[in-house]
Formats: C-alpha cells, sequence, structure tokens
C-alpha cells in the first residue's frame, strides 16, 4: 500500500502527493475523454472525483471510452454509473460520485460547487461555455480539452488570470464538426487527456501554468502552440469587468435539443421528479417493444421509436430530428404513467 503511489511521488515529491489526495476535481463528461483522465486521476491518487454524464453506453464508444466494456453496452447502463463501478475497483481508497443528469445553466452551480478544479471533457460547445460561465463565476480552474477526428485542443483557464473560452471563441477551430459526424480515433483523445491531466497535477499541486492554447493533429503530425495571453477581453461578457455569465441565464437554456449526427433528440422536462421505471413499464406492456431496464433507465420501442427514459423524467427519442416529433412521441409515451 504504501508503495501506491511510489513513483509519483518520486517525481512529485511527498507534499504534491498530499496536495493530490486532497484534490477534489469534477470531470463533465464521462466520454472518451472524460473516462480516461477519471482513470489516470483515479490511479494517481486524488481523494475525490464527481463525473457528471447524461447518456448511456453504446456499442460505438468502446473502440475509445477506456472505461466501459461490452456488457455496459448490452445493459445501456448509463455512462457515469459504469465509469463510478469501474473507477472504484481501481482505487477503493478514494471517493467517486456519479451524477447521471444533464448539465445546463441553471444546475451547473450546484454542481461544480465543493470541486477544486474542472475538466471539460464534455463533445459540444454549449456545455463548454456554460462550464466556463461557472468555473469564472466561483473562481475555480477550468481545464478545456475536445477532440475530434485526428485534431484535438486543450486550454486551461484561470479564472482572474487567462482569458476564459468565451474570449477565445472566435480563435478556437469549433467547424460544427463533431465525433458523431467525422469520427474519431482513440490516441488523439489519449493525446488531449495526456495533456489535460498534465495540467490538473500542475494546478493541484501549485506549479505555474502558461496560457498556452495547445492543438495537435495525431494524423498530420502537427502541433500549435500558441500564447493567448493577449486575447484577455476587458468587456467579456465572462471574465470582463461587468460579467453577465450569459449562459448561466434562464433564457439560454434549451429544453429540446437535437443530438448531432446521432438522428436523436433529447428532451428535458421543465420540473424533474423521479419516475419508478418497473411501474412504468408494467403500465406499457403490450404497447412497447424490446424492452431493456436498469436501474437508471427504461429503453424501449414506443410508436415506431426508441425511447431511452431516464429516472428524472428525461428521455432520448431515436430516429428522428424533428424536435416537434420528438416531444409527441414523448409525450404520448408519458401520459401511460400514472401514480
Ligand atoms: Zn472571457
Amino acid at each position: 500500500m504504501k508503495t501506491r503511489y511510489s513513483r509519483q511521488e518520486l517525481f512529485l515529491g511527498e507534499t504534491a502527493q498530499r496536495k493530490i489526495r486532497n484534490g477534489r476535481i469534477l470531470i463533465i463528461g464521462a466520454g472518451a475523454l472524460g473516462s480516461s483522465s477519471a482513470e489516470m486521476l483515479a490511479r494517481a491518487g486524488v481523494g475525490k472525483i464527481t463525473i457528471v454524464d447524461r447518456d448511456y453506453v453504446e456499442w460505438s464508444n468502446l473502440q475509445r471510452q477506456h472505461l466501459f466494456a461490452e456488457e455496459h453496452a448490452e445493459q445501456r447502463i448509463p455512462k457515469a454509473a459504469a465509469a463510478k463501478q469501474r473507477l472504484e475497483q481501481i482505487n477503493s481508497h478514494i471517493t467517486i460520485h456519479s451524477l447521471i443528469c444533464d448539465i445546463h445553466g441553471l444546475n451547473i452551480g450546484e454542481i461544480v460547487k465543493g470541486h477544486d478544479l474542472i475538466i471539460d471533457a464534455s463533445d459540444n460547445f454549449e456545455i463548454r461555455l456554460i462550464a466556463n460561465d461557472a468555473a469564472v463565476k466561483q473562481g475555480i480552474p477550468f481545464v478545456m480539452g475536445a477532440c475530434v477526428a485526428s485534431y484535438g485542443t486543450t486550454f486551461t483557464v484561470l479564472p482572474g488570470e487567462t482569458p476564459c473560452l468565451h474570449c477565445l471563441f472566435n480563435h478556437l477551430p469549433i467547424d460544427g464538426m463533431t465525433c458523431e459526424t467525422v469520427g474519431v480515433i482513440s490516441p488523439i483523445v489519449q493525446i488531449i487527456t495526456a495533456l489535460q491531466v498534465t495540467q490538473v497535477l500542475k494546478i493541484l499541486t501549485g506549479a505555474p501554468i502558461e496560457p498556452i492554447l495547445k492543438s495537435v493533429d495525431v494524423w498530420k503530425d502537427e502541433r500549435a502552440d500558441i500564447d493567448v495571453s493577449r486575447l484577455k477581453n476587458a468587456d467579456c461578457p465572462t471574465c470582463g469587468s461587468g460579467p453577465t455569465y450569459p449562459y448561466l441565464q434562464y433564457e439560454n437554456q434549451t429544453k429540446s435539443e437535437v443530438l448531432c449526427g446521432r438522428e436523436a433528440v433529447q428532451i428535458r422536462p421543465a420540473a424533474t421528479r423521479e419516475f419508478i421505471l418497473q411501474t412504468f413499464l408494467d403500465k406499457l406492456k403490450g404497447l412497447v417493444g424490446n424492452p431493456i431496464i436498469n436501474p437508471f433507465l427504461l429503453s424501449c420501442e414506443f410508436a415506431g421509436h426508441r425511447i431511452v427514459f431516464f429516472k428524472d423524467g428525461r428521455a432520448i427519442v431515436h430516429g428522428t430530428n424533428d424536435l416537434r416529433i420528438a416531444r409527441t412521441v414523448y409525450n404520448r409515451f408519458l401520459q401511460y404513467y400514472t401514480d
């Protein structure tokens, strides 16, 4: 046991190891970046890791999402729950919290509280900007990371020091590309994870952080490090002199959204409540096909669509990119749940 962290301690020192043990880290997203950084940080001995994700494990995830196995895809286990299970096998001496929910501007404040650092491992820019607003508002360092195809980028926001994501927005290569439309290969995920986790270890142990936007294309063998310190915008609505934190405002909260490239729509009800999934499935008997139920969600075919219904009332309706159709299917489905 004493030797568990010995190799890391030889490099960083005993004091640094203690600081790592006291670290409390929030990882937003349990996809490829999230599962790899969670695994590295659990092995490094970070004392508390919270991992939050809204999705469940699918077969197409197994190629690059290191914490998941075939059984998780077969049973459609939510990624955050599957990640917690595996991380606890890797290190039983640290605390792992999993949150199965959709992050939005109105709940992120509570989720972020009590953490020293936030890792962005999400798959879309809206969530990144919401997290950026919350991080800057609460003065918590935020390590952004994004990958698509063979390309990845990372930047660390230190509130009050560096520019924030909002300042850099027009300088980030976003293009609207996602892993679902152009794919992604595993090595770029590992490179960006390695860069992110290095930043985390540096911040936790008090090493200096440079305001460098790093980009790598592993296939083209290209790399760019750009000093972005001059891009800090004094009028930035997030980190400027009169912040309004636009992504935390009520009017910017989407309730239904098309999940890009997946032919699916996510519906988030205005108010959450707890559904008893087995009771719901009993009421749906004869109306649905191929049901799969686990402690977190109910997945079945209904009205020509596959609907994945989480116990807080959130759902992913597959087989359409039309918000109106998805909402109709969702409302019809929900009619069968009566207390
Ligand atoms: Zn800013």
